[in-house]
């Protein structure tokens, strides 16, 4: 979805072929806008610091001192390197200018593998904290300081043992990579990391820890209680980078799977199967606790004519623009799902039908009805939906039952609400 969101990134690369297969390789994976320069003289009319990374050829036909790099790295944007042959060694003063946080080797321009990994990690890493604890003050200084070298964009946070370090985790969700010294006073690294898992998955809380302690079986201790990875005292600081990149990638694949086992590919929206389980626990808790609950069943209206009209790929796009409306307008808590083909789902929690009638007329029949969008061959596309709501029901496949029976009451007109309640 491109918009005003979407990041921007910069290459600069003096192979045109290499640049643009690399552009439209980062813009179909990632969310970025790209821009491209071959030479270092079209950089004089950039504004640098409007991009959020750049990627950049330390050789370029017009630069070949590396001048231009130096005066990049002066502007405020991180920097990643690429060189297209091991042989030609980077000069280490490269490596260490300000904002040059990475390095690449090009490889041949169909695999851009790497370099989409590296941005991921690097994207990755700009959303999350990371904890440092450590009871050391020393100790701490170093890690902060060398993640800070690693990873200048992070935000470090410290805790200075693991009880510390537990609560600053429950209460702060941003709290991604975990990196722990073993030995602590009040709770160790080790106990700090089974307490961890207790709650949270790999992917959810990646946890690396570091140790002086010299006994050897410190680090499968550490790896039995669920640590990501390990790594002794004295560590070099490539190798840190090269174990926290690998932890992040196995976390993002982890997540990537996990996504696409709940979510349609298309809307980005629940699907139906994930819908079915978080809803049955809602009902169940519903059951116990006694709070309101309905059921909103949605429809677009003759989508198969609209998709017959103007084809299948804007029938996608309305359906995609149907679910940002839906994701828009709905609150947090309710459980918004796609059903299947053009039909919705939402479960409101804390709403009965009433409450729930006002939502589906107010804040998705009319506003899909006063919604339009450009198709890609510019025409401007209007459809409307039809919703059946209902909160009656022992069960939740009783509930959707009758929202579906509803649904079907509101068809008879279309681009229409209909609620049991209407009928009594
Ligand atoms: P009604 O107003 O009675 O709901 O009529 P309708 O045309 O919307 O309903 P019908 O069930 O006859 O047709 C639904 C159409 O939705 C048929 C199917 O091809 C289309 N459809 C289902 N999934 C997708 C999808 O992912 N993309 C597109 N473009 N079309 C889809
Ligand atoms: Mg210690
Ligand atoms: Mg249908
Ligand atoms: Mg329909």
């Amino acid at each position: 979805m491109k918009g005003v969101f979407m990041k921007k990134l910069l290459i600069i690369e003096d192979n045109k072929t290499y640049c643009n297969n690399l552009k439209k390789e980062i813009e179909s994976k990632l969310y970025y806008l790209v821009d491209t320069v071959n030479s270092s003289k079209e950089l004089e009319n950039l504004d640098i610091e409007s991009y959020n990374l750049i990627i950049a050829d330390i050789f370029l036909d017009d630069d070949n001192d590396e001048s231009y790099l130096k005066r990049l790295s002066t502007k405020n944007t991180p920097i990643l390197l690429m060189t297209a042959s091991a042989d030609r060694n980077i000069k280490d003063d490269i490596l260490k200018l300000k904002n040059v946080i990475d390095f690449i080797l090009k490889t041949d321009s169909n695999r851009f593998d790497q370099i989409i990994d590296k941005i991921k990690i690097l994207t990755y890493i700009e959303k999350i904290d990371i904890l440092v604890v450590d009871d050391s003050k020393t100790s701490q200084f170093i890690n902060l300081k060398t993640i800070k070298d690693l990873y200048p964009r992070a935000n470090s946070l410290v805790a200075n043992d693991g009880e510390e370090a537990l609560k600053k985790i429950e209460n702060n969700k941003n709290i991604r990579l975990i990196i722990t010294d073993y030995e602590m006073p009040k709770m160790d690294g080790i106990v700090l990391t089974k307490n961890i898992r207790r709650k949270y998955s790999f992917d959810e809380k990646i946890v690396i820890a570091i140790s002086g302690n010299t006994e050897r079986d410190t680090s499968s201790r550490f790896l039995k209680v669920g640590a990501n990875d390990f790594l002794h005292k004295p560590f070099n600081k490539e190798e840190l980078k090269c174990r926290i990149d690998n932890n992040i990638k196995i976390a993002m694949l982890l997540e990537e799977i996990k996504d696409m086992a709940y979510r349609d590919a298309l809307t980005k929206l629940y699907n139906r199967r994930y819908f079915y389980e978080i809803a049955t626990k809602t009902f169940a808790t519903k059951n116990r606790e006694k709070f309101d609950l309905s059921v909103i069943m949605l429809d677009i209206d003759h989508f198969k004519r609209l998709n017959d009209t103007y084809g299948h790929q804007t029938g996608d796009l309305a359906l995609q623009n149907f679910a940002s409306v839906l994701m828009k307008n709905l609150r947090k808590n309710d459980i918004l799902a796609r059903y299947g083909g053009e039909e919705f789902i939402v479960l409101t929690i804390g709403s009965n039908a009433k409450k729930a009638f006002l939502v589906a007329e107010t804040k998705i029949r009319k506003a899909i009805e006063d919604m339009y969008f450009k198709n890609e061959e510019g025409i401007t596309i209007h459809f409307t939906v039809s919703a059946g709501v209902s909160d009656k029901g022992n069960t939740l496949d009783e509930m959707i039952k009758n929202a579906d029976e509803m649904l079907y009451k509101a068809k008879e007109t279309r681009n229409k609400v209909y609620a049991d309640f209407l009928d009594e």
